[in-house]
């Protein structure tokens, strides 16, 4: 295969840049960088362009839909842990258990549940993580902050699943200070949980994210660079469309 230098560098450069920034913001909050988890989001982004990445040394990768997410990880394997960061339909969580490590979408009972059997007695347990609609959007995926601690208690019982943390996608701000609140609001609730992880923070305002307790920050154009005209979906529930473009 030609692999084409100028890209290579530019993914490998931007890696640096990002990670970088992670180091810094970790020592201006005192935290170890070994605690932030860098999860390069390739949605968009071709299999090779996600193997170059690889390449590079990112220490996970993020996607947003399953069927998108099938052909890359059937074509790269799992060099890297692979992460579902999009909303996730019930009728998708069979593949999305089989092919992820991670999944941070997980927002209501039912699709636990079906996760639950789809992940029992397979293999290890499946890591998920509590979707949280922070900023109370309806058009948006998460479970609302006043119904997470019911919802962590009835998925905790749930064979074959683990429950590692919490995950937010908070209203889009014009600064990332505006962010950094809802920030905040998620590490109390993951802390009133007595959880591990905080997955929040994205290529604007993943330094704040850190600064306010992130163990997870999702970074796409950061490091890939701009997406080229994705389809376009509004925010919600359905698949993929939990997530920003
Ligand atoms: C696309 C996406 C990201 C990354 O967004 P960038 O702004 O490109 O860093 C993070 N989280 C979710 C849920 C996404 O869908």
């Amino acid at each position: 295969m030609l692999e084409s230098p100028p890209l290579m560098l530019d993914i490998r450069a931007n890696l640096g840049r990002v990670q970088e920034a992670v180091a810094r913001a970790c020592a201006r909050s005192g935290r170890s960088p070994d605690h932030v988890l860098l999860i390069a989001v390739s949605k968009t982004m071709d299999a090779e362009r996600v193997r170059l990445a690889v390449a590079a040394g990112v220490a996970a990768l993020g996607e947003n839909r399953v069927q998108e997410a099938r052909e890359k990880i059937e074509a790269l394997g799992h060099p890297v842990p692979w992460h579902l960061i999009g909303g996730l339909q019930t009728n998708k969580a069979r593949d999305a258990a089989r092919l992820f490590d991670w999944i941070h979408s997980v927002d209501r009972l039912e699709l636990a549940q079906e996760l639950s059997r789809r992940a029992h007695g397979v293999s290890l347990p499946l890591n998920i993580l509590l979707q949280v609609n922070v900023g109370d959007e309806p058009q948006k995926g998460g479970v609302a902050p006043a119904e997470t601690k019911r919802l962590c208690e009835a998925v905790a019982g749930l064979p074959g699943l683990r429950v590692r943390g919490l995950m937010a996608i908070p209203p889009a701000a014009p600064t990332p200070e505006e962010t950094r609140p809802h920030f905040r609001t998620l590490r109390e609730l993951r802390d009133s949980l007595g959880l591990e992880h905080l997955s929040m923070g994205m290529s604007a305002d993943y330094e704040v994210a850190i600064e306010e307790g992130a163990t997870m920050v999702r970074v796409g154009t950061a490091i890939f660079g701009p997406r080229a005209s994705a389809p376009l979906s509004p925010q919600g529930r359905g698949q993929g469309e939990g997530s920003p473009r």
